[in-house]
């Protein structure tokens, strides 16, 4: 090839390469003439476009074109122009713009003319040229692919292996800013990647596995947790099978969505349980401290209740809650049983104690009624305690009124007590009923008997002075002693001493009875059935 040192002859001889190669007169076809006419910088500056061309007509797959068959072209045209730069760019571009048209790369590849020139083959050394002409699109292109390729395995690897995410980046950067100009360099890099990655990923194979079953183990244990929440039971199935198949990507989107909404579930559950537990709590702790009021007087039971609050406040979960609960209800229901009962009772004997007060006050009433409508002695007839009182009080005030005389008579039965002893205490009742008919008999109408005490009797006599009055009985004593007291057709004979008095002016009753009284025990003491002046 000539080396004409001026730039015309240059330029000149430039177009003739291009048209001698029919290649089209575009900037970059015409810088690689000029440079391969001039000699100057010899095959350097183009270099970059052959690799690219070849690197990119390597790949597209030829009918026919093997790449062992490429590689056997290749090496053929490295022996046979390898000492002369600028013939060895010339053919390796024309071999890759030949391997397009498989029918001129085998011209190029054995040297026949620099160039696949001959007439009969103008079309195909016009495809050629073309497929040059594109090639270094395709080669931006596989570039750009490659540089997507190698981050989609750098994030793939960055979670579990960081180092070989950060040593994809880099080689992305440099196959980018470098398109395919040291491709093998880059090639030979990802290469190497992809073995780490590979070793790794097997060692990674029996980890996932181990890994998929301590997950399924403990799915399987979380799921038996929470048997009771049909839904959570549901997803905690969902996700067992899941991680129980083959994983695969999506299974573990899905897993991992599961999951999320089951500790979110499981959260939401967890408060309202917490809350729910706080506020059971307090209402048992209310209800046993009324429960508690209610039973301070049993003891028992309230011991048993303060056991009941003692564990609702140690208890950590539902079901020691529960079985607090099951026991306390039980002893409520034994408790409301026997309130029940109590209380049942208690109204029944409320009523009784009621109705029973009632009659009593009734009675009482009656009694007090009948009490002072009583002025008789039951047994005698004669006036009673009372009743003789009020007769005093009575001729007591007449006695003032008409400063008429007034005298009593205090008589008590002699040696009674053996009447009773010798006959029976129903003959004494006699004996008394006996006394007291034959008294009332001799007195006047005017005149009062009362009964005193057990065998002794009042007489109040109106109207009468003393020495009168001392009559009087001294008439009973023999009215006595004429008329017999019968017991069992036997006589007996009752005496008694007697005390008699005439009221002084304006002397008090009490006072008056006692110089009775007096009068009466001097009569006793005077050997008996004797009337004494008092
Ligand atoms: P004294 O001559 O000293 O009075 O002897 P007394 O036995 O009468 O004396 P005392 O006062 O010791 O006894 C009276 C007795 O009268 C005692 C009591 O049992 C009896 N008596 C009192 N009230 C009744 C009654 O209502 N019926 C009967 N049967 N006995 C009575
Ligand atoms: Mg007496
Ligand atoms: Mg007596």
């Amino acid at each position: 090839m000539d080396h004409p040192s001026q730039p015309a002859n240059i330029a000149r001889d430039a177009l003739k390469w291009l048209t001698q190669r029919k290649l089209p007169p575009t900037p970059d076809n015409y810088r690689r003439a000029y440079a391969a006419v001039s000699g100057e910088e010899e095959g350097a500056a183009p270099w970059p476009e052959a690799i690219r061309t070849l690197l990119s007509q390597w790949d597209v797959r030829h009918v026919g074109l093997p790449q062992a068959k490429k590689r056997e072209m290749v090496e053929r045209v490295l022996i046979n122009f390898g000492n002369n730069p600028s013939e060895l760019h010339e053919k390796v571009s024309a071999l890759a713009r030949s391997w397009a048209d498989t029918q001129a790369s085998r011209k190029v590849m054995e040297g026949e003319g620099s160039l696949p020139a001959s007439e009969g083959e103008e079309p195909e050394e016009a495809g050629a040229a073309e497929a040059a002409a594109g090639g270094e699109q395709v080669t931006d292109e596989l570039a750009q692919a490659m540089v997507d390729s190698i981050k989609v395995f750098a994030s793939g690897c960055a979670a579990l292996w960081p180092d070989l995410a950060k040593r994809a980046e880099v080689l992305a950067q440099e196959v980018a800013s470098t398109r395919l100009t040291r491709a093998d360099r880059h090639i030979g890099e990802l290469g190497r990647l992809w073995r780490e990655f590979i070793i790794r990923a097997e060692d990674n194979v029996e980890l996932l596995d181990g890994l998929r079953r301590v997950v399924a183990l403990l799915f399987r244990n979380v799921g038996d947790m929470f048997a009771d929440d049909p839904w959570i039971r549901r997803q905690i199935e969902t996700v067992h099978a899941m991680v129980g198949n083959n994983l695969n990507y999506h299974g573990i989107f899905d897993a991992e969505r599961t999951l999320e909404e089951v500790v979110n579930r499981q959260k939401a559950l967890q408060t309202s349980l917490r809350e729910a537990k706080t506020r059971l709590k307090g209402l048992i702790s209310t209800f046993v401290d009324r429960v508690g009021e209610l039973t301070e007087t049993t003891g028992e039971q309230h011991e048993r209740i303060l056991v009941y609050a003692d564990k609702i406040a140690a208890a950590e979960d539902l079901g020691e809650l529960n079985e607090v609960m099951e026991g306390l209800t039980s002893e409520m229901g034994r408790m409301r049983d026997q309130m029940r009962e109590t209380h049942v009772e208690l109204i029944g004997a409320r009523q009784h104690v009621e109705q029973a007060e009632g009659r009593i006050r009734e009675l009482e009433s009656e009694l007090q009624e009948a009490a002072n409508l009583v002025r008789e002695d039951q047994l005698t007839s004669a006036l009673n305690r009372r009743g003789m009182e009020e007769a005093m009080e009575r001729e007591l005030a007449r006695c003032d009124r008409m400063a008429a005389p007034l005298s009593l008579a205090l008589l008590d039965i002699d040696h009674f007590k053996k009447i009773n002893d010798s006959y029976g205490h129903q003959a004494g009742d006699q004996a008394l009923i006996h006394l007291s008919k034959v008294t009332k008999h001799l007195l006047r109408p005017t005149d009062s008997l009362g009964r005193w005490g057990g065998e002794e009797f009042l007489i109040m006599l109106p109207n009468t002075d003393l020495a009168e009055a001392e009559r009087v009985m001294q008439r009973l004593q023999r009215e006595l002693t004429k008329t017999f007291f019968l017991h069992d057709n036997q006589r007996i004979l009752i005496t008694f001493s007697a005390g008699v008095t005439e009221r002084q002016a304006d002397e008090e009753r009490d006072v008056w009875i006692s110089r009775a009284d007096k009068a009466m025990y001097r009569a006793k003491a005077m050997g008996r059935n004797r009337v004494e002046r008092g």
